[in-house]
């Protein structure tokens, strides 16, 4: 596809205006204008199939949630030193689908800022600094999280304190055995150096590290190990949470683990920037009687309007069922195309969350993920690729998506395969 003037000029203004950090997707990139479901327009009324957004997890501009925002942004927009009842509302609705000890709920208006605060928690709670991440981990864009997030690169440098362990991968060994050994090594590594332990942070899907579910509770003995050590364990739900993976509102669930925290963000608003920790009283101890905790923006009376709509659709449209089912189909669906195409490799997913390794002869290869990803774009079908070597597409389409949004998708992706050949 070539890109029109407008785009073309669209392109120099971002580098012009926005600096050199900014990365586009695509080699031909999109330009969107409106979104509806799991549709995507550009100005020229074109459809784009949306499988990658997990934000837009309602549905992009679900009419529900639209409204609520609307309607509590012209009563008042104000933040959480005052009284109201909207928070607290949204508090005790969302708190109920935690089991009992995490009973508490404070609110960041990103992913990044409620890790954040989890490592002050931690770090107060402990007496401890150091953080066991995954190998190629992302918890988020602040100075503290960036340097527990290896997805970023060698150009932005881990901590010193943090230490990294290889994700529970079924292919090798059993993961929760394996899991618990290395992060056990990373204690004692931590241990050797001086630093005791705050912090094991996990994505409870592993979805940067090429997503790994399966099979359920491996995580419990990583979380004992690191209890045992004095440090604390999170949950990182960002891109599992509010029912993604089907059968349970978090990833965490899956594993028959309670964490110490649970960070959410990404689809709790539906593309409105609110975000949460969640946490066990205990964890907040040592820091409440301390230090107090204010964030302007985050909880504001939109914000827990806007969270509570997304939540109603959740329940009200099923879409916990909904990610299980078409997730299922969807997934027997590539794996019948993986039968016939053998650049389609081991196809892992939780619901609607699916990831499928593209290989050639059977090893990873990236370049031919990037052509995959650049080839659906121009059947207007939205993706993208993940994993430590970029050779793992990442399928995580809105949770309204349907099987004929699935059966549409294989269509294209067959379309793409055959031409590569
Ligand atoms: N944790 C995970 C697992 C994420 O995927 C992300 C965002 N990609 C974050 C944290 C950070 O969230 P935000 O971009 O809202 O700061």
């Amino acid at each position: 596809g070539e890109l029109g003037p407008t785009e073309t000029a669209m392109v120099e203004r971002r580098q012009r205006l926005l600096g050199p950090a900014y990365r586009l997707f695509y080699e031909t990139p999109v330009h969107l204008v409106r979104g509806e479901g799991v549709w995507l327009y550009d100005p020229d009324g074109n459809a784009y199939l949306d499988t990658y957004n997990n934000v837009a997890s309602v549905g992009h501009c679900h009419p529900r949630v639209v409204a609520a925002q609307a309607a509590q942004a012209a009563q008042l927009a104000t933040h959480t030193r005052y009284l109201h009842d909207g928070v607290l509302a949204y508090a005790e609705r969302l708190l109920a689908h935690f089991p009992a000890p995490l009973s508490h709920v404070m609110f960041t208006c990103t992913g990044s800022e409620a890790n954040d605060l989890a490592l002050r928690l931690a770090r107060a709670a402990t007496g401890g600094t150091g953080v066991i991440v995954t190998t190629n981990a992302y918890h988020g864009v602040t100075a503290s999280v960036a340097e527990c997030s290896p997805s970023l690169g060698p150009g932005v440098p881990l901590g010193p304190h943090v230490r990294t362990v290889p994700p529970p991968d079924a292919r090798h060994g059993d993961p929760g055995t394996t899991f618990a050994a290395h992060v056990q090594a990373a204690i004692d590594d931590l241990a050797r150096h001086g630093i005791r332990p705050a912090l094991l942070m996990v994505d409870t899907v592993f979805s940067s590290d090429g997503l790994f579910a399966d099979p359920p509770g491996f995580l419990t003995p990583a979380a004992a190990a690191i209890r045992a050590a004095g440090g604390l364990f999170l949950a990182d739900e960002v891109q599992p949470g509010f029912g993604r993976t089907g059968d349970q509102m978090w990833g965490f669930q899956r594993h028959g683990v309670t964490p110490d925290m649970v960070s959410l963000g990404k689809p709790m608003g539906n593309g409105y920037p609110v975000a949460a920790l969640v946490l066990q009283p205990a964890v907040i101890a040592e820091f409440g009687a301390k230090a107090r905790y204010f964030n302007t923006f985050g909880g504001n009376a939109v914000a827990a309007a806007t969270a509570m709509a997304v939540l109603s659709v959740i329940e009200d449209e099923g879409l916990m069922a909904n990610a299980a089912q078409v997730g299922a189909t969807f997934r027997a669906g590539l794996a019948a195309l993986a039968a016939r195409y053998p650049a389609l490799g081991d196809i892992r997913s939780a619901g609607l969350f699916l990831a499928v390794d593209i290989v050639t002869d059977g090893q990873p290869d990236p370049a031919r993920a990037a052509r995959m990803v650049n080839d659906l774009r121009a059947e207007r079908i939205l993706i993208s690729a993940t994993g430590p070597r970029g050779h793992v597409l990442k399928i995580r389409p809105p949770l309204v998506f349907s099987e004929d949004n699935a059966a549409f998708f294989l269509d294209r992706m067959e379309v793409v395969l055959r031409r590569q050949g």
